[in-house]
């Protein structure tokens, strides 16, 4: 099968693979969607952690927001699964670990993850291999698309739960890319003011074309009392910023990692009477996504710009402009084309 290969730092071609076979517990899924995202990008640079660490090593096959249909089965699985549309669990906890036993298996020291962590294959390729346990059913009402929009919205409507928002709350979320305007989404679902701080006046336009009117640079952010702010960026001083912009007893947010350290004054933390909550991984969140994308409370169709083949992850990764592209910040990836 054809698969896109990182081999190295910036090394990225289409290779001929031997397609994956369904192990015990594992099912076979025909890939229709995968979506690009910025852990991908630190990977093709080098800069990913996990390449320092040990956790990772190239060559990999990227991939881990997907949408397919289950296409075998291996032994101890339902034949049941062959011919469903599902969406799978990055975070593949070991099960049996003192984390795991207690729900948490996105944060299993043994995890492996797919797409990123301890060799685990992704999905930029026709087919995947993966635990039937990391299964989850798409209705027909969500279809490839939102299917391989679920994980990045699970994050994020993780971030938007931990903001504690009700309706009439005033929510901030720094960062409009794409993990900050699902979050925005989903803080609009919840009945919050929503407002987005960004850099670049291209993605805060196509914030306001997509409905959010309140997008603003740092020097035009309105002086308003945010009851919670959201830290979906990547710029090391922006977790303080978000401690010193919330209203005293109210949420801060930080989902957003920064390549340097980004560090926050606990005192202030203390004498504003602030929750923090740090959010890793969609998870505990991949059902309810699931539901909002279903209902239509929650439709991030307009965030992806473009839908290329497998040959063009390299161009992808490396931030080329892609002919015909819209404005929004997410690629998609068919590997049938
Ligand atoms: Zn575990």
């Amino acid at each position: 099968m054809r698969a896109s290969v990182l081999s190295g730092p910036g090394v990225c071609s289409v290779q001929d693979v031997p397609a994956p076979a369904a192990a015990g517990g594992e099912v076979v899924v025909d890939v229709e969607r995968v979506g690009v995202c910025g852990t991908d990008v630190e990977f093709f640079t080098g800069e990913m952690a996990y390449l320092h660490d040990g956790h990772a090593h190239f060559p990999m096959q990227l991939g881990h927001e997907w949408a397919g249909t289950v296409s075998a089965v291996g032994d101890g699985v339902d034949p049941g699964w062959i011919g469903r549309r599902v969406m799978g669990d990055t975070m593949l906890g070991d099960g049996t670990c003192r984390r795991c036993l207690r729900g948490h298996q996105h944060v299993c020291e043994y995890r492996t993850e797919v797409g990123i962590r301890g060799g685990r294959p992704g999905a930029l390729a026709e087919q995947l291999a993966v635990p039937a346990t990391s299964l989850h059913e798409l209705p027909d009402s969500v279809d490839a698309v939102l299917g391989a929009l679920v994980e990045p919205g699970g994050n994020s409507w993780r971030a938007a739960q931990a903001a504690d928002l009700r309706p009439g709350d005033r929510a901030l979320i720094l960062g409009p890319g794409t993990i900050g305007l699902l979050t925005a989404m989903f803080a609009q679902a919840a009945g919050a003011e929503v407002h987005l701080m960004g850099r670049s006046e291209s993605s805060l336009a196509f914030a306001r074309s997509i409905g959010f009117t309140n997008a603003w640079t740092e020097d035009e952010l309105p002086d308003l009392p945010y009851d919670a702010v959201i830290d979906a960026s990547n710029a090391a001083p922006l977790p303080a910023k978000a401690l010193h912009l919330v209203e005293p007893a109210g949420r801060v947010v930080y989902i957003g990692l920064a390549g340097s350290p980004s560090e926050i004054d606990t005192r202030r933390l203390a004498l504003k009477d602030v929750t923090a909550v740090g959010i890793l991984s969609a998870s505990p969140g991949l059902d309810a996504t699931i539901a909002a994308y279903a209902s239509g409370a929650v439709d991030p169709r307009p965030l992806v710009a473009a839908t290329v083949g497998l040959d063009q992850v390299g161009a992808v990764l490396a931030g080329k402009p892609l002919p015909g592209a819209g404005p929004g910040p997410k690629i998609h990836i068919d590997p049938r084309l």
